[in-house]
């Protein structure tokens, strides 16, 4: 008998760089565990991240969250089964947008941290926008699962917020921003970190495992393999 696969509401755009390895992690976990011609059943809803930026800068989280409410809303209507939201920084409004939902939504804190609890890491140096490094949103989902939290000194998050903004959500992977990041990820290990969490979705783009000797926590692989195995029911 066939295997349902469940329809995934991907909501996406923030930056749409970093939706793209979501649509192909989602596609190549459903290939491999079903083989054959089989592919993800997917509906994306990608913003316009000027509009999500604006609100950031703003400190304005109140209209973020119910513009991206609105979009989850669209997708369930359309038949999404739940949703998936490819940014860490705006799952600060996760709770906001699931007033707008009927169906779940798979928060990447959650699956981040299971994956930590999986690999018994009992503190994490996190990477990600200034609102994921300095705000509770995301710390406190890791504190909740056992995991503490470091993040890098002001200058340091500054660096990496600007090169978050700056080059890769624009597309750009320089070897300078590389070379400052291994830096601040040294400073984290000095520090305690047992593991990296790359706790913004285009990190990926410029670190990889084979650049750094602690484990290192994509939460794009992470957050998309785990969608594909809800879409198959495991
Ligand atoms: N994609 C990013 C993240 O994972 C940053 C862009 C945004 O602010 O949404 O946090």
């Amino acid at each position: 008998m066939e295997k349902t696969i469940k329809t995934i509401g991907l909501i996406g755009g923030m930056s749409w760089e970093s939706t793209v390895p979501y649509y192909q992690i989602i596609n190549e976990t459903i290939s491999k565990e079903l083989g054959g011609f089989h592919s993800a059943k997917i509906i994306l809803y990608s913003v316009d991240f000027a509009e999500i930026e604006h609100y950031q800068s703003e400190d304005n989280w109140v209209d973020a969250g119910n513009t991206l409410g609105c979009a989850a809303r669209v997708l369930q209507q359309a038949g999404a089964d739940f949703i998936v939201l490819c940014t860490n920084t705006m799952h600060k409004v996760a709770r906001q947008m699931c007033n707008y939902l009927s169906i779940p939504l798979l928060h990447i804190a959650d699956v981040t941290a299971n994956e930590l609890n999986y690999h018994h890491i009992k503190k994490v140096g996190l990477l990600g926008t200034k609102y994921t490094m300095t705000q509770d949103f995301y710390k406190k989902k890791l504190a909740k699962a056992g995991v503490e939290t470091i993040v890098p000194d002001a200058i340091d998050i500054e660096i990496v917020n600007d090169v978050i903004f700056n080059e890769l959500c624009k597309g750009v992977v320089s070897p300078a921003a590389k070379q400052k990041f291994l830096r601040i990820i040294e400073r984290l290990q000095a520090a305690g970190a047992e593991g990296i969490v790359l706790g913004c979705t285009e990190i990926g783009m410029l670190i990889q495992q084979k650049d750094v000797k602690l484990p290192v926590f994509d939460t794009t692989r992470i957050h998309a393999e785990r969608a594909a195995m809800k879409a198959l029911g495991m």
